[in-house]
């Protein structure tokens, strides 16, 4: 028997070929292939006499063939299709190319629906490749109203996924709705079958709006519970008072060689209040490239070692740990604290333990032992789990202040820190970090400068070259970023794909090392950084950037997060079009932070290739501008990356939609407040803990 579970090759109605097709889509069950959705509709409702059809319309009409055959075009020598359709008022041809199965499917005689746009031929009107269907057969899912059309994939058809949803479609019934029906009344949201119905295949349109608001709502609010829970799970825990030492705050504030901004102080009045308390702290600190958040990580940090505790600091690549050690020691220099810096390539002994040990993330979990560590900040990472923090100090802490054997007694686990340079905007943070407090850095040290950004069309290259090279003559510094290079999409994340980008990325790296250092730019001292150098490679080749021993550095996208060169004041990204917004907001973010006035290059591939996006680039002067021009040209998915959340495409548009979201909010911490281990309502219980596994597994 099928049910919901049954995994798809064990369907005998699939056919075995659609099967890697399916699961490249995420498909793997029957329940899988009733929740993808449609991308969008073809509107066939304008049904009408086959006389009354003119020509530029989109058309359903019902008639017999009464011809068909199938010829070859031609130039092309392509497979052409045409019949010939006949009802009470006329006759009308209709033309495939590249289906000659259809002579099979459509004998003469056959009564059929078609539907498709009308066109003006040299023998009078045609349909064009239209969607077709015997009638009587099936049940009317592919002719005529609205017709679902499913995002692409090589390999399967909408037709294919209309023909298997609509023979699945009755299972749902059995699906017990996780939304309780008070709250699908209160917002008028449909039943879950008769939602999943009209996605598919809805009379009207206000049947899809009402549908998809469904399972925005759903998701929504599953993402929310999960993130509820996970702050009362937190809330089990204690955690270290760091109690806040006004004096010696004020000394290192003063002991800066710059002015803190407002948003740099509430956000470090934010974090010592935090940690002040006996519970952890779970905050994240957003703010723009360049907006200063490791000074703020650094008074946390200094507090934390005067309460006699222990600061680790994570930063996603070595090169960012190194950095951020430099930037510790130098804020820090004055106050006599030992920090260490501990990546593969180096580690730093010390006769006590560290203060503040700064490194790599696996590194971190594997090897160190902190006994006193009572606070953790993360760059770049975002998350960081109950587990894992219990992981770094359960072996090793032992302040823990209850008697020991005391089973009820709370574990104690360090405050988090997690830091971010991706601007997220409100609505987006409070759905999918809900389990996050929020600092943000919104503002920028008054210092820095806006950064020029050009797009420059291949025929202005020498131009621009030219003024590089003027502005490297007068004491700047240039990165030069290479194109992506898009990985073989049928062997995602294998070991032997990696090594092979990073080979093409490798030889990339070096053509234009090579065209820069021979052809255009001979009398300057040009380096180039890419992912098959040695870690002490990389970092002496960027320690003699930062010295300006170097005037360009050719580089993959290694340099994509964090790195801190002041004096470094151009950036050049090549083959521009192939990069998301974020991260050429990211490598703009490397430039500007000095004195000199800093430009941006980007150079598309092709004339052609001037996306909205780079023009977006070259428009917005910061991250949250470009944020909102991201919402506008691709949808709220493409940033973010809100699918790494489990935030589908579908209910990444109701992100834009701040009431929405607020509305959601409300319902999740009222029931969460009212029933809060969902006891009361299984189906929904369930649906999260599915949700949680899955998420886990990944
Ligand atoms: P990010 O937020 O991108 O991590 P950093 O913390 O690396 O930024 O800071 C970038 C640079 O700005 C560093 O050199 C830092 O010392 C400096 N900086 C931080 N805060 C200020 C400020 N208020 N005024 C001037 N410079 C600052
Ligand atoms: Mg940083």
């Amino acid at each position: 028997m099928i049910t919901l579970e049954t995994r798809i090759e064990d369907v005998p109605k699939i056919n075995k070929r659609i099967v890697p097709a399916l699961k490249r889509l995420g498909i793997r069950t029957i329940r899988d292939l009733l929740f993808h959705f449609p991308a969008r509709y073809d509107n066939f409702s304008n049904v009408k006499p086959i006389s009354d059809v003119v020509a530029g319309e989109t058309v359903t009409v019902e008639g017999v063939i009464k011809k068909i055959s199938t010829g070859r075009t031609a130039h092309k020598r392509m497979a052409l299709t045409e019949a010939i359709i006949e009802d009470e008022t006329g006759r009308i041809k209709a033309l495939w190319f590249n289906q000659p199965f259809l002579e099979r499917n459509l004998k003469p005689d056959t009564a059929v629906r078609l539907s498709g746009k009308a066109s003006l031929g040299t023998s009078g009107l045609f349909l064009s490749g239209p969607a077709h269907e015997r009638i009587g057969v099936g049940n009317g899912i592919h002719t005529g109203g609205l017709v679902p059309v499913y995002p692409e994939t090589a390999g399967i058809s909408s037709r294919w996924l209309r023909f298997l949803v609509s023979s699945f479609l009755p299972l749902a019934a059995k699906l017990s709705d996780p939304l309780p029906q008070d709250m699908r009344k209160n917002h008028k949201l449909p039943e879950l079958h008769k939602a999943l119905r009209d996605i598919h295949f809805p009379d009207t349109r206000e049947e899809t709006t009402a549908a998809r608001k469904r399972f925005m709502f759903e998701e929504l609010l599953l993402v929310q519970l999960h993130a509820l829970k996970e702050r009362s799970r937190l809330k089990q825990h204690s955690a270290p008072e760091i109690r806040t030492h006004i004096e010696a705050m004020k000394g290192f504030v003063g002991s800066l060689p710059f002015a803190l901004t407002d948003a740099q102080r509430k956000a470090i009045w934010e974090i010592l209040t935090d940690i002040a308390k006996p519970n952890p702290m779970n905050r994240l600190l957003e703010g723009d490239v360049g907006s200063g958040k490791t000074v703020v990580a650094a008074a946390a940090a200094y507090m934390t070692s005067l309460a006699g505790y222990q600061t680790a600091v994570m930063a996603p690549t070595e090169i960012l740990a190194r950095q951020h050690f430099e930037t510790f020691q130098k804020v820090l220099n004055a106050f006599n604290l030992s920090i260490g810096l501990l990546t593969s390539s180096e580690k730093h002994a010390s006769s006590r333990p560290f203060d503040i040990v700064i490194g790599t993330h696996a590194l971190i979990q594997k090897n160190v032992l902190f006994p006193k560590l009572a606070l953790i900040v993360v760059d770049e990472q975002h998350r960081f789990g109950v587990e894992q923090r219990a992981a770094l100090t359960a072996k090793h802490t032992v302040h823990n202040k209850e008697p020991a054997g005391n089973k009820n007694s709370k574990s104690m686990i360090p405050h988090f820190l997690s830091m971010t340079a991706t601007p997220i905007p409100r609505t987006l943070a409070l759905t999918i970090y809900g389990d996050l407090d929020l600092s943000l850095l919104d503002e920028m040290p008054k210092s820095r400068k806006k950064i020029i950004t050009q797009i420059v069309k291949p025929g202005d290259r020498h131009e621009a070259y030219a003024f590089m090279k003027k502005q490297i003559t007068a004491g700047g510094q240039a990165f030069v970023v290479c194109p992506k290079i898009d990985q073989d999409a049928n062997q995602p994340q294998s070991r032997i794909g990696q090594q092979q980008l990073i080979q093409q990325e490798v030889k990339a790296v070096t053509q234009e090392y090579e065209k820069l250092s021979r052809e255009i730019f001979p009398d300057l001292r040009i380096a180039m950084l890419h992912g098959k150098l040695k870690p002490k490679e990389k970092k002496e080749i960027m320690e003699r950037f930062q010295n300006q021993e170097l005037d360009i550095l050719v580089s993959t996208s290694v340099i994509e997060v964090g790195v801190d060169v002041p004096n470094a004041n151009i950036m050049v990204i090549e083959g521009a079009e192939r990069f998301g917004l974020a991260q050429l907001h990211q490598f703009r973010g490397r430039v500007g932070r000095g004195e000199l006035q800093s430009y941006c290059i980007l150079f598309p591939t092709q004339d052609g290739m001037v996306t909205r996006r780079l023009r977006a680039m070259a428009r917005a002067k910061n991250g949250f501008e470009l944020a909102e021009y991201d919402l506008q040209i691709r949808g709220p998915g493409s940033m973010f990356g809100t699918a790494q959340w489990g935030i589908s495409e579908i209910s990444a548009e109701a992100l834009r939609d701040v009431k929405f979201i607020q509305t959601v909010r409300n319902e999740a911490i009222a029931l969460a407040k009212q029933d809060p281990t969902l006891a009361q309502h299984q189906p929904l219980r369930a649906r999260l803990e599915h949700l949680e596994t899955a998420a886990h597994l990944e």
